[in-house]
C-alpha cells in the first residue's frame, strides 16, 4: 500500500530521513520505534505529506505522492493520523468533531455522517459523550475519539505517531485495546510508540529508526528477544 523508496530529507544541515526504504503492505501493522529526534514522527508526516521529501519517492496505492489540491485531499482523508496530542478542535463536539471531515470533504449527508459517527463511537466505547466537548472527556476518552475522527473518512491506512504518550498511565491500555481491535480487523497502520505489549501482540513487523536511518527491521518476537545490532540492543536496554 505503501512505498518509499531512497526518501531523504533534511531540516537546514541536519540530516533527518537518510535513504528510506520501507514498504507497508495492505493489512500490515507496522511499529516504528527509537530513540528521540531519529525520524520517526517526520516519517509519519512524510508519508500524508504534512512534509516534503527532498530526494527519493513515496507511493501510496501504487501512484507518487499527489503535490496539491483535491488529490492531495483525498490522499489526507485515506491516511488517518493521530497524534500525541489529541487535536480535536475544542470548540466542537465530539460528535462534530467526528462527523466534520465526511460532510466537507466525503460529500456525506448530515443523518449518514451521525449515523455512522455514533457507530464508530459506540466501536470505541464512548457513544454516551458524543455531545460533550473534547476538555470535558478524560485524555484516553479523547484519543478514542481522535480515532473515531480517523475513522469516519474510512481511511486505507492509519498513521499513529505516539498515540499514547500523552496519557496518564491508567489510561493507557484503553486506547491501545482499540487498537489492537484495529490491526486484528485488518487495518493497515504504522504505529510510532515504544508500547512493547502493543508491538508484540499486534505488530507484523517492528522498525527500529535511529539518526534518520532504519538501522534494524524484524517481526515482533525476534526484535525484542534477539536485536541484532549494538543500537537496537543499547536501546531496548534502556526502555524494557
Ligand atoms: P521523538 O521520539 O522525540 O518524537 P522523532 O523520532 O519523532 O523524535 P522527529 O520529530 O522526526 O524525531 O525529528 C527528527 C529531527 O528533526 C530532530 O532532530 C528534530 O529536532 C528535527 N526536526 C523535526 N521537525 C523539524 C522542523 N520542522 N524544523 C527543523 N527541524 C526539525
Ligand atoms: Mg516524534
Amino acid at each position: 500500500l505503501v512505498v518509499l523508496e531512497g526518501v531523504q530529507k533534511h531540516f537546514g544541515s541536519l540530516h533527518v530521513l537518510r535513504d528510506i526504504n520501507l514498504n507497508i503492505d495492505r493489512g500490515e501493522v507496522v511499529v516504528v520505534i527509537g530513540p528521540s529526534g531519529g525520524g520517526k514522527s517526520t516519517l509519519c508526516r512524510a508519508i500524508n505529506r504534512l512534509e516534503t521529501i527532498d530526494e527519493g519517492r513515496i507511493l501510496f496505492d501504487g501512484r507518487p505522492l499527489p503535490e496539491e489540491g483535491r488529490a492531495l485531499a483525498r490522499l489526507r482523508s485515506d491516511v488517518g493520523m493521530v497524534f500525541q496530542s489529541f487535536n480535536l478542535f475544542a470548540h466542537k463536539t465530539i460528535m462534530e468533531n467526528v462527523t466534520l471531515g465526511p460532510i466537507k470533504v466525503r460529500g456525506v449527508a448530515r443523518e449518514d455522517a451521525e449515523k455512522r459517527a455514533l457507530e464508530l463511537l459506540d466501536r470505541v466505547g464512548i457513544a454516551s459523550q458524543a455531545q460533550k466537548y473534547p476538555a470535558q472527556l478524560s485524555g484516553g476518552q479523547q484519543q478514542r475519539a481522535a480515532i473515531a475522527r480517523a475513522l469516519a473518512m474510512n481511511p486505507k491506512m492509519i498513521l499513529f505517531d505516539e498515540p499514547t504518550s500523552a496519557l496518564d498511565p491508567e489510561m493507557v491500555q484503553e486506547v491501545l485495546d482499540v487498537m489492537i481491535e484495529l490491526a486484528q480487523e485488518g487495518m493497515t497502520m504504522m504505529v510510532v510508540t515504544h508500547e512493547m505489549g502493543f508491538a508484540r501482540r499486534a505488530a507484523n513487523r517492528v522498525v527500529f529508526m535511529a539518526d534518520g536511518q532504519i538501522v534494524e527491521e524484524n517481526t515482533p518476537d525476534e526484535f525484542f528477544t534477539n536485536a541484532r545490532t549494538d543500537r537496537a540492543k543499547d536501546f531496548l536496554s534502556k526502555i524494557l
